[in-house]
């Protein structure tokens, strides 16, 4: 299946394909006319997946660099490691980087396709259902720093995002939770049918889910490309997420799927969420195996104060009023530290 985004001069494909990897040199022969590959990777996708595609790329001269997995590695420290290796193997302007692993290497490679030269193309090789699903389009690259995510980044699209869901059978159990936390948050905020097709289906990720999820970022993306305005839909259930979060025990994703239970029981309390969502999710994310911890959202509430999205005293709850009818509410911070339901 064939994905396009539209951003005008910067628009590209994404491929959704089982056996895709097996295709690979004639994709980026499609797209990219020169001889050298430099290909970014990490400690437990590059012995997976590397030699198959280097072998793969077999009418271009392939380099890699591979750096240690894990968040630590969206660091200052290792965007100069990569850099310096891309010099020392001589990298010259115009010349491809490809991100093969999960969302920390596609946003690392990003970040640093951005800035090589001033910006050389890259092309996205997700492997964990998060990048899959969401990550690998849309073109937010970066680093942490300073104790804060992705606080140094450009946006800088792909040329190309190549999706290949057959790597999902090697990522783990946690990583998998974590990526469909997210996966059903678009469900949610933009397509009844992927909930539908979540309810009715095998728990398998399918080529035609991942498609329907990426839809509902495209959708996004395509009219509000730098994260100005609508792009903040995509914070469904992540004001709630972000303080279940803190403690330690549930992974991103799955913090996600409780914040989003909380909205929407926030949404019914205030009268404005269809209360069917509640059941319909949370029956969702049980066949998903998501752990749901009850969390009650007026005793964490208080603590949105201190989101980073607290604007001027305000902080955006992100609501649906419905499945796939998705808007901000506004709560000043006053309100928010006497905060009672009025039901
Ligand atoms: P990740 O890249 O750390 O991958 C998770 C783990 O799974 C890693 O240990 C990785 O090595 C491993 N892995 C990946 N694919 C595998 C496979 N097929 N088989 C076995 N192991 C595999 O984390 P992630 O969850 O993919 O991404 C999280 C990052 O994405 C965060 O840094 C987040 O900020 C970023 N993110 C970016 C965007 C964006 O729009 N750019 C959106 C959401 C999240
Ligand atoms: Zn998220």
């Amino acid at each position: 299946m064939i994905l396009k985004m539209n951003l005008g001069p910067n628009s590209y494909d994404i491929m959704i394909k089982k056996g895709a990897y097996n295709k690979m040199n004639e994709e980026i022969k499609a797209v990219y006319d020169k001889q050298k590959i430099y290909i970014i990777t990490d400690s437990n996708v590059g012995p997976l997946y590397l030699d198959k595609i280097k072998n793969e790329l077999h009418d271009f001269k392939v380099y890699s660099v591979c750096v240690e997995a894990g968040e630590q590695s969206k660091s200052f420290e290792t965007y100069k490691e990569v850099l310096t290796k891309l010099l020392d193997l001589e990298i010259k302007r115009g010349e491809l980087l490809i991100a093969l692993g999960g969302g920390v290497i596609g946003d690392l490679t990003g970040f640093v396709a951005s800035s090589i030269y001033r910006g050389n193309p890259y092309i996205q090789i997700p492997t964990s259902l998060l990048a899959q699903m969401d990550s690998s389009i849309g073109g937010k690259t970066g680093i942490d720093f300073y104790g804060r995510k992705n606080i140094i980044g450009a946006f800088k699209q792909p040329l190309k995002v190549i999706i290949d869901p057959n790597a999902l059978e090697t990522l783990p159990k946690v990583e998998f939770n974590n990526g469909m936390g997210e996966l059903i948050k678009h469900g949610c905020i933009g397509n009844r049918k992927l909930l539908d097709m979540l309810l009715n289906s095998d728990v398998k990720i399918t080529e035609e889910i991942i498609y329907e999820s990426l839809c509902v970022k495209k959708n996004i993306v395509e009219i509000d490309p730098f994260d100005l305005k609508e792009r903040m839909f995509l914070n469904f259930g992540h004001t709630f997420g972000h303080i279940v979060e803190l403690d330690g025990h549930l992974r991103h994703g799955e913090a996600v799927a409780n914040g989003m239970l909380m909205a929407i029981q926030m949404g019914i309390d205030l009268g404005l969420t269809n209360p069917s969502c509640y059941d319909t999710l949370k029956k969702i994310l049980l066949k998903y195996d998501l752990p749901i911890k009850n969390y009650d959202y007026k005793e964490i509430i208080k603590n949105t104060v201190y989101d980073k999205k607290n604007i001027a005293g305000e902080v955006s709850f992100i609501l649906i009023s419905d499945f796939g009818a998705v808007f901000a509410k506004k709560i000043s911070e006053s309100e928010l530290l006497n905060y009672e339901c009025k039901n």
